[in-house]
């Protein structure tokens, strides 16, 4: 018995699939998010790897920016409540939850029993999100995924004090064009990206054990920039940027056991 979670984000699709003792049997993430073919490339990618189908999954629920249009799902849930699931699942004591994906930022509390009892988002602004990164990294020449180890060289922070995107993108090229080292430009931006969370952070409350997920995650000089400005350790899992996917596949395991439970009282 198999259920599938995916979650199509702003920058990516994200699919796991559980089997009825909630452990991931695959998952993929597919670069290419809502209004892309993303889903339906990381479907095609999950069920290579996994040798399974769509005749095998007993139950889908979709998650993310997306989800409304992704008509194969049984069910559609907010990226909220998976994304708080999936990490709970993973982290059974996490209490702060900071998502940072291609173009929102989410602060999540949870109560001990793992409920969320909080949150803040900040969906209007491209400054501290995985597209301010992107931009950034193709100023600076390099790839966003070799962004954190740039920032790893530097000698010096340089402070970006813009708060906007467009006017902080027009900041790095002048001080680029100053002759500052791109290594410290680069550590300049992962400070003024941790200093923007830890403040939406910082609105709900910062409890440990405090889990960093999405794509941005997997940016080393992100989790550290953050980690100094809220003075806190900060974990991060390997699955990061598949827990929204996660938790809507632990979501359509439970609306499963419960419509079978239903069907055998009828
Ligand atoms: P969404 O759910 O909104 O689609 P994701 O959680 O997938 O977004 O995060 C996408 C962001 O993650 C990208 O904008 C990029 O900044 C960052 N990212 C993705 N892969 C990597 C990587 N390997 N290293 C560093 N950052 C990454």
């Amino acid at each position: 018995m198999y259920t599938l979670g995916i979650d199509i984000g702003s920058a990516s699709s994200k699919v796991v699939i559980i089997d009825s003792t909630k452990t991931i049997v695959a998952d993929a993430v597919f670069p290419g998010g809502a209004g892309t073919s993303g889903p339906v490339k990381v479907l095609a990618e999950i069920f290579l790897k996994s040798g399974l189908g769509w005749e095998d999954i007993a139950r889908t629920v979709a998650t993310g920016y997306g989800r409304i249009g992704f008509h194969q799902a049984n069910n559609q849930i907010s990226e909220i409540t998976c994304h708080a699931l999936g990490v709970h699942h993973l982290f059974p004591s996490v209490r702060t939850i900071i998502d940072i994906g291609g173009q929102d930022v989410k602060a999540i509390a949870i109560s001990k029993e793992g409920m969320i009892s909080k949150f803040v988002m900040n969906d209007k602004c491209a400054a501290g999100t995985g597209r301010f990164l992107e931009v950034m990294s193709r100023v600076l020449e390099t790839d966003v995924s070799e962004l954190g180890a740039l920032a790893g060289q530097a000698d010096a922070i340089v402070d970006i004090s813009s708060t906007c995107a467009v006017f902080a993108e027009s900041e790095v090229i002048s001080r680029l064009a100053s002759g500052i080292k791109p290594a410290n430009v680069a550590a300049g931006i992962h400070q003024s990206v941790a200093r923007r969370v830890a403040g939406l952070a910082i609105r709900v409350g910062v409890t440990p054990m405090v889990v960093l997920t999405g794509g941005v995650a997997k940016n080393e000089g992100i989790v550290n920039a953050f980690a100094s400005e809220l003075r806190q350790e900060i974990v991060v899992s390997p699955s990061c940027q598949i827990t929204g996917a996660l938790g809507a596949a632990l979501i359509a395991m439970k609306e499963l056991i419960n419509l079978r439970a239903q069907e055998a009282s009828a």
